[in-house]
């Protein structure tokens, strides 16, 4: 017998491949699929740690190494997770070592998981029924149709505060009931720490908890414990998908529009929710659920992939807010040159005289985001990359938010002497400093990257919130996310075009739904919301659109536009970022990749769009330009956009 097998940290593409390996006797009868082992590689004498991935008994021609050893007393990965690995490497092009990586729990070393360490736990808690509210006619309707399951995963499109999270509840129970296990996807476990509560309080120790702030220890104990049947449910970010659950029976992903479902960063690059449909495509469940929904899934349930199910009414009395725009421009002709318009201070001073609170949105972290010369026009910008220098009040430095350089504030213009240097652009320093001036006795949190550093960083403000130790919180996209205070009744949003005018085929989506998740947490309870939307540009379709809730005609316009572009859901995008110091060698390899692609574009299947600087065009020191291709096929675009680069990188070296 030989055993084909997956070397861990195989970086170069030579070794990301199986490699077969004798079995000496006296493992015979022990070693199995999923095992890890220990074996020597190529001329070095070190010993790298391998994944058995088949068991085979045709004896390849060559001279064949035995495996050494068997690291752990069971298996470490069962033949699902192979295959889901498999599906990593196929539909994403990622190594294979990197997929196995993202299955398994952080950090392994070369020595056996502690199994006997992990506590026997039983489940003592009892399902706490008497906290299951009585769905209302529109739930029951959406629970009756997953129950039924004509379709094997549903996206729930419910307005926010229309009780998605208790028909979830509702479905986990009858799950769990079943003998089956559930996974819990959210976005921002920081910032979820109420959805938790209700998860609790309904199952108890039944719910375990994951995320990136936890030890690598506690993460690799989830992992046997979940491979062992002693969770049954577990809530987590975007890695959580992977989380090896027994008998599992139901994939939640909420708020499924949110972008951190998409890894970038890291290989391999996946999106939790298709790795969730694929987990769950023989049988289970998932339901996808969201506001706001992502124009891909929306795109799915309406044209009858997924199930799709609606929810129109908030529960209770709670009726949905009053939305007004703002035009800025008059504000400025009248005179008022602050950051809050009249109407918003008027709302705010009267909101909070009855005892109410306020919530801000400004997407800008920082007191000014745009610091010039009034004489000259010199912009103020980072030495290591092309974006203009943030000034943060309190530390008085000026930061580069992309390699977070921190530099002084000049007393004079670098370029032309002059000292009539000017600030621009609002953050939510200066959005803070003006409540100060107005509103202190009643009390402001403020709530970005800057004030949230530390590990209680978002509890602490939420909490003081929450006790209405503050009365108004001012923040980042981080205010928008799923949480329910009822006594906000005014929210306002003070800038609406930050993002309205990215170039982004996607710019028109993020905004909407960055507004209408953030008005949603207007008038959550008995008292009714208001919400005062900020704008240069009141006319824009976007914002109509959102003022009126049009929800639906948004959805028709945007995929209309996409499908004339060709743009997801309709096609797929293959991004090239081309990177490095030396800026015209950059633009000479995004040029010569370019010909490779117009060389292998067969039948012009493909749109190539570029080379282009990318918006961004430098960070850390690094020239960044790009390359966009768009194709119908998802296989047949990313087969070609990786054997394009891979020609061109044979003969030359430069592309990143
Ligand atoms: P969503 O997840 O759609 O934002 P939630 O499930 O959080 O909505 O519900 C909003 C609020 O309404 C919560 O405070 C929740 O406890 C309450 N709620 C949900 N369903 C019901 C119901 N059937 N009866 C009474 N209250 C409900
Ligand atoms: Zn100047
Ligand atoms: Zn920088």
């Amino acid at each position: 017998m030989y055993c084909e097998v997956i070397i861990e940290y195989a970086t170069a593409k030579e070794i990301d491949r199986l490699f077969t390996y004798s079995i000496p006797p006296e493992l015979l009868d022990r070693v199995s699929i999923g095992d890890r082992v220990k074996v020597s590689f190529g001329q070095s004498k070190k010993i790298y740690i391998a994944y058995v991935i088949n068991i085979t008994n045709q004896k390849p021609s060559f001279k064949l190494k035995p495996i050494l050893e068997i690291i752990d007393e069971t298996p470490i990965l069962d033949n699902k997770q192979i295959d889901l690995a498999n599906f990593l490497v196929n539909h994403y092009g990622a190594s294979y070592a990197a997929s196995l990586n993202a299955i398994l729990p952080p950090s392994l070393k070369a020595k056996a998981i502690n199994q006997s360490k992990i506590e026997k736990i039983v489940v003592f808690d009892e399902i706490n029924h008497e906290k299951f509210k009585v769905l209302n006619k529109e739930q029951e309707h959406v629970y009756n149709q997953i129950k039924q399951k004509e379709y094997k995963s549903y996206l729930i499109d419910g307005i926010t505060g229309s009780g998605k999270t208790e028909i979830f509840l509702h479905v986990m129970r009858d799950v769990i009931n079943r003998g089956e296990t559930v996974i819990i996807l959210v976005p921002e476990i920081a910032l979820t720490s109420q959805t938790l509560s209700r998860f609790k309080e309904r199952f108890g120790n039944r719910v375990a908890l994951t995320h990136s702030r936890i030890g690598i220890a506690e993460r690799q104990r989830l992992y046997i414990k979940a491979k062992q049947g002693k969770i049954q449910i577990i809530i987590g970010p975007r890695s959580a998908v992977f989380t090896p659950l027994e008998n599992l029976g139901l994939i939640i992903v909420d708020e499924e529009h949110d972008a951190s479902y998409k890894s970038f960063e890291a290989m391999p690059k996946y999106n939790a929710k298709e790795v969730a449909l694929y987990r769950m495509k023989n049988n289970g469940l998932v339901i996808l659920a969201s506001a706001t929904p992502s124009f891909e899934v929306y795109y799915q349930a309406k044209t009858n992939q997924i199930g799709y199910l609606q929810l129109t009414k908030r529960t209770g009395d709670a009726k949905p807010p009053t939305i007004d725009l703002v035009d800025m421009r008059k504000e400025l002709e009248e005179g008022n040159t602050q950051v809050i318009s009249r109407k918003l201070h008027d709302n705010i001073k009267q909101v909070l005289s009855q005892g109410q609170q306020v919530m801000l949105l400004i997407n800008r972290r920082g007191y000014s985001t745009f610091i010039s010369c009034r004489k000259c026009g010199f912009v103020i910008k980072c030495k290591n990359c092309d974006v203009s220098m943030t000034y943060h009040l309190i530390k008085k430095t000026l930061e580069c938010h992309h390699c977070l350089a921190v530099e002084s504030i000049p007393k004079v213009c670098p370029s032309c002497g002059s000292s009539y240097i000017k600030f621009f652009g609002n953050g939510t320093q200066k959005v803070e400093e003006y409540l100060n001036s107005h509103f202190m006795e009643y009390g402001i949190g403020r709530m970005d990257l800057d004030t949230t550093s530390g590990k209680e960083g978002h509890s602490k403000i939420l909490q003081s919130f929450r006790q209405r130790e503050t009365n108004i919180l001012v923040g980042t996209q981080m205010i928008s996310k799923g949480h329910d205070f009822e006594n906000v009744t005014l929210v306002g949003i003070i800038s609406a075009d930050t993002s309205l005018f990215l170039q982004d085929f996607r710019a028109n989506e993020r905004t909407f739904q960055l507004l209408t998740q953030t008005l949603g947490r207007a008038g959550r309870g008995k008292l009714n919301g208001n919400v005062i939307i900020q704008t240069y540009n009141p006319e824009h379709e976007v914002l109509q659109l959102v003022k009126n809730y049009q929800q639906q005609d948004f959805y028709k316009n945007e995929l209309t536009l996409r499908q004339i572009m060709g743009y997801p859901p309709f096609g797929n995008i293959f991004g090239v970022l081309i990177t490095g110091e030396i800026e015209d060698e950059v633009i000479k390899s995004a040029h010569l990749l370019k010909e490779y692609y117009i060389h292998y574009n067969k039948n012009s299947q493909f749109r190539i769009i570029g080379p282009v600087s990318a918006i961004i065009s430098k960070i850390s020191n690094r020239y960044r330009w790009k390359i966009t291709i768009i194709g119908t096929e998802r296989n047949k675009l990313l087969t070609y956009g990786k054997y394009c680069i891979d020609k061109c990188s044979e003969n030359k070296e430069v592309i990143g």
